[in-house]
């Protein structure tokens, strides 16, 4: 199993140049890779191997100051990872779906690059970080990693510069006896509700991210296209969603609660959902924390022998959990109260009720995922 840990990085002023020009080198691979890629595809008709791009990258370095700086094998990581684009875009072509073509990155759009073999370029070792061409790099290793470092990933988010090393851990654990199952909805009034009739609240931090994206969000859209004003504001507004982004300390402890509790957890998938007009930035912030929180509730029932199954809620909150019957409510009725069986609980409780109902059935194709 790969555990991922990730710390922040503090280079110095003349290594966080440093670090700029090798993402923005990468980015310009990843580009003119794209380039190539695309030309072939459009005179010719055919693709472009990644074994092709890597002889041709081999010998550009020689000529190339910038690629020379690279490591070797974190350029290579970059031709791979827009090889993988293109094999998405060919299966998305022979699935006769809307085949997106791989995108050009624009600066801003390209964040990260990728060391696939641990000291071949980047090695982490207690506190500090040694690159190739670069030297040592201090890190906050707030927890040691676990297991042995895979593959090391650097990543600039907002400016911030931060490390991402990925671990094997050894087997996953068996799952646990599922004589202990949950439901959990994700709602406006509360955060989540589970079908035992518990609430959590909202995490404090999405009514002051709410007020500060709106006012770095106004910023944006008050400065001119193209001018130097509108792309700070757009970097404060980069900085603001990184920063909500960053606070997930409770929902860790939510999640570690959940998995130490039920062997078996249905929770309510994510999907795209009716917008409400007016509610649109709050809905998105929501929609963002919910995202976050299933993504590290995935990971600690992973660790823990839990079993998550994520549920489509359509016509969760509606059904009556006790009878079926459909019982149409808007939004602002807090209560389910079904006319056919009586029953009366809050709406939350009632829809996570519908979504453990619905769990089991679901579980297949999850486990499949867990094996891969
Ligand atoms: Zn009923």
């Amino acid at each position: 199993m790969i555990k991922a840990f990730k710390y922040r990085l503090y280079p110095n002023a003349h290594q966080a140049r440093e670090l700029e020009i090798m993402l923005e080198t990468h980015r310009r691979l990843y580009n003119e890779c794209l380039a190539q890629r695309k030309e072939r595809f459009e005179t010719a008709q055919e693709s472009v191997k990644y074994t092709q791009q890597s002889a041709w990258f081999k010998s550009a370095r020689g000529a190339n100051d910038w690629y020379a700086l690279l490591n070797f094998s974190s350029a290579q990581a970059t031709m791979r990872r827009l090889d993988k684009a293109f094999q998405a875009f060919f299966r998305r072509i022979k699935a006769g779906g809307k085949p997106g073509y791989p995108r050009f990155k624009a600066r801003g759009r390209f964040d990260s690059w990728t060391y696939p073999a641990h000291g071949d370029g980047a090695w982490l070792l207690n506190g500090k970080l040694r690159l190739q061409h670069l030297g040592v790099v201090k890190v906050r290793q707030h927890r040691p990693v676990e297991g042995t470092v895979k593959t090391v990933q650097l990543k600039n988010e907002a400016g911030k510069w931060f490390v991402v090393a990925s671990c094997d851990v050894g087997a996953a654990p068996p799952p646990r006896a599922s004589e202990t199952a949950v439901g959990i909805d994700v709602g406006l009034e509360y955060f989540l509700s589970t079908d035992q009739g518990e609430h959590v609240d909202n995490p404090r931090y999405q009514k002051e991210a709410l007020r500060q994206l709106r006012v770095a969000g106004r910023a944006v859209s008050r400065k001119k296209k193209g001018s130097r004003n509108r792309r700070k504001a757009v970097a404060r507004l980069r900085a603001v969603h990184a920063h909500v982004a960053n606070k997930r300390r409770d929902h860790h402890k939510v999640a570690r609660d959940l998995v130490s509790r039920y062997a078996f957890i249905a929770a309510e998938s994510l999907t795209v959902r009716n917008i409400v007009r007016n509610r649109r930035l709050s809905r998105s912030i929501s929609d963002a924390g919910w995202r976050q929180f299933l993504n590290i509730l995935r990971a600690k029932a992973k660790s823990a022998g839990s079993v998550l199954v994520e549920v489509p809620p359509q016509g969760t909150s509606q059904a009556c959990s006790g009878c079926g019957a459909m019982v149409r409510k808007a939004l602002s009725v807090r209560m389910h109260q079904c006319l056919e069986c009586g029953l009366i609980l809050q709406r939350d409780v009632n829809a996570a009720s519908n979504i453990l109902a619905r769990g089991p059935a679901r579980m297949e194709p999850v486990q499949l995922n867990v094996a891969q």
